[in-house]
């Protein structure tokens, strides 16, 4: 398969430029050239099939031109290779939890994925190949997790100094091989200034293959849909045939793209909702047609503050750019703070069940959107045990519990390289690698 830009000049390129330019030349984002339907067969074999059966058969279609079905069958097992369970939370609804991997978040999924997808893909050369990656805090360690001992690349990580948790911290310090963290004297748009001047490098890219892991790269994007087939999977014996509504909490809008991809290749969903916290342009969007980017206001659901989604144009692209076509299917509900710290306290309180901020997002919209004739779920797309702060404030011998249990990782112990805000220093790290 080949894959379109969504920008004018209408690029389409190989699977492996896709992953590897992360972006086409103008820009914009790629996009499957088309998104194929599955077959008869497959989804009436879909609830006895395990999760690595289910993504061998997802994802094939996309990559059957560039990869043998045998390192697609070792890629999608060592992926998935922790569990997506469906749980009840009451009587229709259910959740999907997406945060039994190595750190705790959905993103792992996508980070695991792809870095798998690039060792695989990388062309033959004697350069060393380095994906380079700023992160505030949770990306880098779900990228760092997920390249860990991935023959032929290393990782450079730049966080800043003092502002990320402990806990956060340990995720991308603790690995060691082929993962370096570096700790930037300065700020996120200063780790994120340095790795642009990377990218614009000629001269360091003579000598070094530099690459990026953002969330836009279609290597993240592809894997999300298959946990969308588990979950219906799971639904088709517990629900008695209701139809069924899908709650994805949402910030850049790249899982709930996922989710609408994997419809179109026919998952039977009857309706998604998009719940965000109150950085709200695509509610406001789908209320007025006017879209209406802003600055993101900071929330308790703080992996989901973003003003401008930068997965908006793929969304609206699966609907032909048309809001009437897209509001038939998608439906958007808006949770600030004061509903999701009283969500987190009576969900626990009435059915024994602890959320995250994101999650707890995710219930109260489904809980908001399902008719009495529905049933659904949402995606857990994160541990409550990385957003202690605000268990604390609402449960906090639940809090207390999860320290205990959780108790190493929140104190710092691994290792990091120190860095200036210059970019020579940099420059010197990566040439010497
Ligand atoms: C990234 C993230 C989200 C938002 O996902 P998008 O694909 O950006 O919409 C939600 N919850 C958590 C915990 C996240 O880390």
């Amino acid at each position: 398969m080949h894959f379109k830009s969504l920008g004018t000049n209408q690029q389409t390129v190989s699977l492996s430029d896709a992953v590897f330019k992360g972006l086409a030349d103008d820009g914009s984002l790629f996009m499957p050239q088309e998104i194929p339907v599955l077959n008869k067969h497959f989804f009436e074999n879909l609830a006895q099939m395990s999760l690595p059966e289910i993504a061998f058969s997802v994802l094939k279609p996309f990559v059957k031109e560039d990869l043998s079905d045998a390192d697609l069958k070792e890629m999608v097992v060592s992926t998935f290779s922790f569990p997506i369970p469906l749980n009840a939370v009451n009587n229709d609804i259910y959740v999907l939890e997406l945060y039994h991997g190595p750190t705790q978040a959905f993103k792992d999924v996508g980070a695991r994925f792809l870095s798998r997808l690039m060792s695989r893909l990388h062309p033959v050369t004697d350069k060393k190949m380095v994906v380079l990656t700023a992160t505030s805090g949770d990306t880098g360690g779900a990228v760092a997790h997920g390249f860990y001992k991935v023959p032929g690349i290393d990782v450079v990580v730049l966080y800043p100094k003092g502002k990320v948790s402990p806990y956060q911290e340990n995720q991308m310090t603790s690995l060691g091989h082929n993962i370096h963290a570096i700790a930037v004297d300065g700020t996120f748009d200063d780790c994120q200034r340095l790795v642009k001047q990377a990218f614009n490098d000629r001269n360091l890219r003579q000598d070094v293959a530099v690459t990026s892991a953002n969330s836009i790269n279609l290597g993240r994007l592809l894997p999300q849909m298959v946990y969308y087939f588990q979950g219906v999977a799971r639904m088709m014996e517990k629900n008695g045939g209701k139809a069924l509504v899908v709650c994805v909490p949402s910030g850049n809008f790249g899982n709930i793209t996922a989710a609408v991809m994997a419809h179109k290749m026919g998952l039977p969903v009857k309706r998604f909702v998009a719940a965000t916290n109150v950085n709200d342009v695509v509610p406001r969007f789908l209320d007025s047609g006017n879209y209406d980017p802003r600055q993101s206001i900071v929330t308790l659901a703080n992996a989901m503050d973003v003003g401008d989604p930068s997965n908006w144009p793929r969304l609206f692209e699966l609907y032909q750019n048309d809001t009437d076509k897209m509001k038939k299917e998608v439906v958007a509900t808006v949770v600030n703070d004061q509903e999701i710290k009283e969500t987190i306290q009576s969900v626990f309180t009435a059915h024994n069940y602890l959320l995250d901020p994101h999650s707890a997002t995710g219930y109260l919209g489904l809980s908001r959107q399902m008719k009495s004739d529905e049933s659904g779920f949402f995606v857990s797309t994160a541990h409550p045990v990385k957003f202690l702060e605000t268990i604390d404030s609402v449960l906090p011998s639940e809090a207390q519990k999860l320290r205990d249990e959780f108790g190493d990782a929140f104190t710092a112990k691994g290792t990091h390289e120190s860095m200036g805000n210059s970019y020579k220093s940099l420059k010197e790290y990566l040439m010497n690698l």
